[in-house]
């Protein structure tokens, strides 16, 4: 079997590689992975160095835009696992071109060429964000999409293409819908390990708006067994929501990681809120429990725990992210 993974040096991606090639899925135990990464900022090989001696991995540096590559990394394989992606919305807000390029363009790219190499199955990672924002209670797999941020609206645009490749095209798809996620090896610009790495650097956090924007946090282990559920059994034009972690108020966030690290209420700066910020996501995920088996394993207490310690002793793989992250707004 062979599966190419887009975006598998990033965060989630390289989560589902290193579980891959360490027979975390044992279906898929003697796969051949095979990554397409541009290495933008967000990208980085070192997120799978602990697999990088593999002989099971093949790294491929390019652009998922890339027709001609694309199309000859397709050759023979069987499951395309989609998750490149630029995914920041904060840097959505400022500047929204090469969200629409990668997220919406090269996603068609990839499907076209995955319809012409007759895959077995493409699972297209797309966001709970694509909803929008609701009040109360949970979006179902078939709610309207009402994306609010120019990142969700063109991972919105992805997730219609792909589930429009199966509908037209007949291209066996899957799409899953997460809410966010956390854990190691996650970019220090998102609100986690951004507020992680500050604090460990005794600098504030800052707070957007009345911090009562609520998320549903989910360790990335959980979302990866998720989408290999969907990649193993998922039926083909199905979309399925995965979810099931914490739903937390911002502030509640920032006052368990506060006593995590010992720390109060002084390092935290109240800023301006977001342009446009989704007050609330929830995703009703009882789909993938009933139909595929699926449980989320990991509470956010030993979650939250354990990515604590992980960004303590792993100093040399975010510092010089932080500095890059700065240079590339
Ligand atoms: P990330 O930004 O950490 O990683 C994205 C990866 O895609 C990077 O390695 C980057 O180099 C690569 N990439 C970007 N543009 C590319 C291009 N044109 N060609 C090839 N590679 C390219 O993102 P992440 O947090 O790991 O998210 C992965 C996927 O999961 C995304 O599609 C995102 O929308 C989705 N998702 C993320 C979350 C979350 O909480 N992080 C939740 C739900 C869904």
């Amino acid at each position: 079997m062979r599966i190419l993974v887009t975006g598998g040096a990033g965060f989630i991606g390289s989560h589902y590689v290193r579980q891959l090639l360490d027979g975390a899925y044992p279906d898929f135990a003697d796969a051949e992975v095979i990554v397409l990464d541009k290495l933008t900022y967000a990208g980085n090989e070192a997120n799978l160095k602990p697999v990088a001696e593999n002989p099971r991995l093949k790294f491929v540096r390019g652009d998922i835009c890339d027709r001609e590559l694309v199309t000859s990394l397709l050759v023979g394989v069987d499951v395309v696992v989609h998750f490149a992606a630029e995914s920041h919305v904060d840097r959505s807000i400022t500047g929204s071109d090469a969200f629409v390029v990668t997220n919406v363009v090269g996603t068609n790219v990839l499907l076209q060429a995955a319809l012409e190499a007759e895959v077995g199955k493409f699972v297209h990672v797309s966001t709970d964000e694509v909803y929008g924002s609701i009040e109360s209670g949970s979006w179902p797999e078939d709610h309207l999409l009402e994306p609010n941020s120019p990142y969700s609206a063109a991972k919105a645009g992805s997730d219609l293409l792909a589930r429009a490749y199966h509908r037209t095209h007949g291209l066996p798809v899957c799409i899953t819908r997460c809410s966010n996620n956390y854990g190691p090896y996650q970019f220090p610009e998102k609100v986690l390990p951004l507020f992680i790495t500050n604090l460990m650097d005794g600098r504030k956090v800052p707070l957007y708006g009345d911090g009562l924007n609520v998320r549903d946090w989910l360790h990335v282990s959980d979302h990866c067994q998720g989408i290999q559920l969907v990649a193993e059994s998922g039926r083909a034009g199905e979309i399925y929501n995965i979810g099931g972690g914490t739903e937390l108020t911002n502030k509640e966030l920032t006052e368990r990681l506060l006593a995590e690290l010992d720390l109060d209420w002084s390092m935290v700066q109240p800023v301006v809120d977001r342009k446009g910020h989704d007050r609330r996501y929830s995703v009703d995920h009882r789909k993938i429990v009933q139909e595929l088996g699926y449980e989320p394993k990991v509470d956010f207490e030993t979650g939250l725990r354990d990515t604590v310690r992980w960004y303590r002793d792993n100093r040399d793989w975010w510092e010089p992210l932080k500095a890059r992250s700065a240079a590339t707004r």
